[in-house]
């Protein structure tokens, strides 16, 4: 059956795990919004997830309850990880995924920053 609609927070999550400080992560960054580190599996020479430190599950759930700080800090500081990665000159590409037909994993808004080599097409072809 399709889930519809945004589930809860669970704050148990492995993003809010590493937010507290309970599991380890390689952090490249953070800031009052934001913590930025290395992707476990990454897909491209350089990934990393950048997470806001409020409890949203998604990018509709940040969307639309973030406050306007939440908002600005969040997305000021994906720009600032990418310029510090050294992506600006070669270019990067920003991905968040969105529930199920997104094919979200991890129940915590998060942004993929992908980069290193071209990444090829925007969008695979249907599954
Ligand atoms: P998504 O499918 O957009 O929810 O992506 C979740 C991402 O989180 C995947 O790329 C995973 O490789 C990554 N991931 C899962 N657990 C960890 C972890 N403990 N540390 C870093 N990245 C993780």
């Amino acid at each position: 059956m399709r889930v519809t609609g945004l589930p809860p927070y669970d704050d148990t999550n492995i993003f809010a795990r590493i937010l507290r400080g309970e599991i380890p992560c390689r952090r490249v960054h953070e800031d009052d919004f934001a913590l930025a580190f290395h992707d476990i599996y990454p897909q491209t020479p350089v990934h990393v997830l950048v997470i806001p430190k409020g409890p949203y599950v998604s990018f509709a759930d940040f969307s639309a309850k973030a406050t306007e700080a939440e908002v600005a800090g969040f997305w000021r500081a994906v720009g600032q990880v990418a310029r510090e990665l050294g992506l600006e000159a070669t270019g990067y590409r920003i991905l968040s995924n969105m529930g199920e037909d997104g094919g979200q994993e991890v129940p915590h808004f998060h942004v993929h920053v992908f980069g290193g080599r071209r990444v090829g097409r925007m969008v695979p072809k249907a599954e």
